[in-house]
């Protein structure tokens, strides 16, 4: 699993439970922290409005990337709201893992990409995800709402306060 930090940790380590198969090894989970900030709009070649800021990746150089060669790789967020944090993933993932393929003479290797949020909001997204993503079946969504700002439990200084307005909407 790659995880998207720091919305993707919790789901991801909650998923690896549920993944677990009796008798196999836990799913390793790497993580990568990714940053959306609103552009001012003074860089004609950033998508108009937003842009991607790495705050952590993998290791090129290292196993990290390495040990996605070959295998079906989950990546989870907790929710797709404009897209533009999953397309920058996907895209970035899928080069570095080819540029590793090539490195270490591993190109007959297939990776594959699916992708997991728990929440995918309903409206017209900036970003956009290869076919082999969302024409297959590998983008998973737990639920699809309207677009509407969700506050996840992890997110909560006061959980019990949190839980309160949560009954309170229901
Ligand atoms: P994107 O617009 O790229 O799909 O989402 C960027 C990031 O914004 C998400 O990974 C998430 O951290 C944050 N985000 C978007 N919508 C919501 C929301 O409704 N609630 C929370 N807590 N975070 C959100």
């Amino acid at each position: 699993m790659v995880a998207i930090g720091g919305g993707g940790y919790v789901p991801a380590r909650i998923l690896r439970s549920f993944l677990k198969k009796p008798g196999s090894p836990n799913i390793p989970i790497q993580a990568i922290g990714l940053s959306l900030y609103e552009s001012l709009g003074t860089d004609p070649i950033e998508e108009p409005g937003t842009k991607v800021t790495r705050t952590q990746w993998l290791d090129l150089s290292s196993l990290e990337m390495a040990n996605l060669i070959g295998k079906n790789v989950l990546i989870v967020d907790e929710v797709d709201d404009t897209r533009t944090t999953l397309e920058y993933a996907v895209r970035e993932l899928q080069k570095d893992v080819e540029e590793a393929k090539k490195k270490l003479g591993r190109e007959n290797e297939k990776t594959t990409f699916t992708i997991f949020v728990l929440h995918n909001k309903d409206k017209t997204k900036k970003g956009e995800l290869p076919k082999e993503i969302i024409g297959e079946g590998k983008y998973l969504a737990a639920e699809t709402v309207g677009n509407v700002w969700i506050c996840y439990p992890w997110e909560a200084a006061d959980i019990d306060e949190h839980d309160r307005l949560s009954h309170a909407q229901q």
